[in-house]
């Protein structure tokens, strides 16, 4: 059996290490001359910037694909990092969660004035949420019932009084904790699947689970060691890759796939992996196939700025991960989410990720990860945008650390939307596709596979189960058993 991969982002490559596995004969085409998808690095100078993802959660499922392949663990290693993030107020507020459901609590109590038993109890309740909603929304098909209908649901079945599923993430928040900066810092999770806490449900809140119980995870190297370790599994097993190498058709005869049309050849298989944007898929791949309408024409996740900066000095105040707050966080949420209006603060929060590794920048200096969210591209100014919230970064982090940072930048560059567009096929420069802006969210995603063409599958964030490196491992996990289920 051939087996043709469209793109070589962590879905992607996670499936062809799958389905190699079982035996079969892989091939990825990947259309830009570099592999790993939006988890790439970049050099600047003697500096290195990670240029998508910063935050890693889950390493264990990457271990398991190691596992899988019967490697030595040894070949992928991460810290476990000892604060979830530095959090910094726009009144001068500064506070250091350490990772952990009783030192987050404790955190809480100090800096917000919660009561520690109650944030703990809010916490647990999470992890229990998370254990219980995974086996049937996150490891399985939510549109084969043999997968998701097991010994799991009866569990997630019950708890669903406890998920907040009729209240939004920040209502949820706000009966629970008094101080309105508490409800703001656990909001800003609805963001890292690209959704607004005020539209998104309270059950989303067990991304809180990762961040806080569990903490996050920094790969020894940077997050691009994600995309080089999965690479290195690939080609041991003998997966071939074709890079620089766009896939335009997937080619199909009664109602079966027959292979796919690059920009440089035509392949024959009988099974095709897309990681490529499933809107994308339909749109540009499938030409005169029947869409499944209501799911593309669902509202997309948001986009971002980032900026890469090299900053000549270094800064005792920051850690790996640390959030700059807006003073007017909620009226400026609605405007990136819904790109109706024009927002006025694009800096709602900005995410500045550094210290990864002392070799990611010259001695003295450091290497900055500097993220806002953003609206998709609906053909707004991005030029001035971009230059416009530049400004305002430099200004507030200015104020913030009490330093010019202008005249520290030695190094730049910039991504945003249109970039994200084009260069990782993310439609309009959405970073997971769909957003989770309704209750019914999780069930307007695509499947990962093709109900009316046999043999196509897809994996990544912009189907089930979602935004994310973890549910992207999750997503090829899901394609190997549907493989399986359809072919052996
Ligand atoms: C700025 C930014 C910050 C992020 N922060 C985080 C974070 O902190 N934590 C986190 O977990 N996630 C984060 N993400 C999301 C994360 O990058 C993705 O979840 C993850 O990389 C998985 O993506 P994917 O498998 O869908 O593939 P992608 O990375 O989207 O890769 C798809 C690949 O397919 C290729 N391709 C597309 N079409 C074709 C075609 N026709 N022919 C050939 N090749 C094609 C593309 O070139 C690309 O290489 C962030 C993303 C961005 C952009």
């Amino acid at each position: 059996m051939k087996v043709a991969i469209v793109g070589a982002g962590t879905g992607g490559m996670a499936s062809a290490i799958r389905l190699a596995k079982l035996g079969y004969d892989v091939s990825v085409f990947e259309a830009n001359d570099f592999v790993g998808g939006k988890v790439n690095e970049k050099w600047m100078g003697e500096y290195r910037f990670d240029m998508g993802p910063s935050v890693f959660t889950e390493p264990s499922l990457i271990d398991e694909l190691i596992s899988l392949c019967e490697k030595d663990p040894s070949i992928f290693s991460y810290r476990q990092l000892e604060e979830s993030c530095r959090y910094f107020f726009s009144d001068g507020q500064q506070v250091i969660v350490p990772v952990g459901t009783k030192q987050t609590a404790e955190s809480f109590e100090m800096a917000f004035g919660e009561n520690r038993k109650r944030t703990e109890r809010f916490l647990e309740r999470l992890s229990k949420n998370y254990h219980a909603v995974y086996p049937v929304f996150i490891r399985a098909s939510l549109h084969r019932l043999n997968q998701w209908c097991n010994k799991g649901v009866f569990r997630a079945v019950l708890r669903i009084p406890y998920y907040g599923m009729i209240r939004s993430m920040n209502a949820v928040n706000k009966s629970r904790f008094k101080n309105p900066k508490t409800a703001q810092l656990l909001n800003r999770m609805a963001t890292y699947n690209g959704s607004s806490p005020y539209r998104t449900p309270g059950l989303l809140n067990i991304i809180s689970h990762l961040e806080f119980n569990e903490g996050p995870a920094m790969p020894i190297g940077g997050m691009v060691q994600i995309s080089k370790t999965l690479h290195q599994l690939c080609l041991e097993l003998g997966v071939q890759f074709f890079l620089n190498e766009r896939v335009e058709e997937i080619l199909h005869e009664q109602n079966k796939v027959s292979g796919i049309r690059t920009n440089k050849q035509q392949v024959d298989c009988n099974i095709v992996v897309s990681n490529m944007d499933v809107h994308f898929t339909y749109e540009r791949l499938l030409k005169g196939m029947h869409e499944p309408k209501k799911i593309l024409r669902q509202e997309k996740s948001s986009s971002a700025i980032v900026f890469y900066w090299g900053i000549k000095d270094s800064f005792k105040e920051l850690g790996v991960h640390n959030i700059f707050f807006a003073a007017d966080y909620e009226a400026e949420f609605e405007a990136i989410f819904t790109t109706k209006t024009r927002y006025k603060d694009p800096t709602i929060y900005v995410h500045i990720t550094s210290k990864v590794e002392e070799s990611d920048a010259p001695k003295g200096s450091e290497n900055w990860f500097v993220m806002v969210n953003a609206p998709i591209n609906v053909g707004q100014d991005w030029d001035a945008f971009v230059a416009e919230t530049r400004q305002t970064c430099i200004e507030k982090l200015s104020k913030a650390l009490n330093r010019d940072i202008e005249s520290l930048i030695e190094v730049e560059s910039n991504n945003e939307p249109r970039k994200i567009e084009s260069v990782y096929f993310g439609k309009q420069g959405s970073i997971y596709g769909n957003s989770s802006n309704s209750a019914f969210s999780a069930f307007y995603r695509h499947p990962n596979f093709s109900k009316t063409l046999k043999g196509l599958y897809f994996a990544g964030v912009t189907v089930h189960p979602g935004g994310g490196i973890p549910l992207a491992l999750n997503s090829a996990k899901i394609v190997e058993r549907c493989v399986k289920e359809d072919y052996q």
